[in-house]
């Protein structure tokens, strides 16, 4: 994994350091997101911490997950119809993500530079490689579409 990962502990620092209280759930939700490695639905964050903190709500995941987003120690994107994924800062990668698996996967970001390139000579548009998946069909589900007769 990219060593620009921010650790949970660099997260409740700059907590500290906005002068944000830092409470058991936001402990919970950071620990959740540095665990995980993966991208994680509001929903998701939510039935992790509360294996540990059952009364934790969503409401206070999705407003913990919005107060870390504001400072830059989170973000989000989105992958076709489902739910936002929400994942630490740093990383930086584009989407794609199967239309028929529903699997949404990490690119290099390097992999958007000619569409990066061509999108700004051409329309002066700046893509944003991470927020949004590129929709399509996963090696995976390709290989077994094939093989049905
Ligand atoms: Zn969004
Ligand atoms: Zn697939
Ligand atoms: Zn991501």
């Amino acid at each position: 994994m990219a060593e620009d990962d921010r650790r949970g502990d660099e997260v409740l620092d700059t907590l500290r350091r906005h002068a944000k209280r830092i409470t058991t759930a936001k402990r919970a939700v950071v620990g959740v997101l540095v665990d995980s490695r993966d991208h994680l639905t509001a929903e998701e964050v939510t039935r992790e911490v509360q294996r540990s903190w059952p009364d934790v709500s969503p409401s206070t995941v999705y407003r913990i997950l919005e107060e870390l987003e504001d400072l830059a120690l989170v973000v989000h994107s989105h992958a076709g119809h489902a739910a936002a994924v929400y994942h630490l800062a740093g990383r930086s990668h584009g989407h794609v993500t199967c239309e028929a698996c529903h699997v949404t996967f990490e690119v290099p970001s390097d992999v958007f530079d000619l569409m990066a390139h061509e999108l700004e000579a051409s329309f002066g548009f700046e893509l944003d490689r991470h927020h949004v998946a590129l929709a399509g069909v996963c090696a995976a589900c390709r290989t077994r579409r094939r093989a049905v007769p």
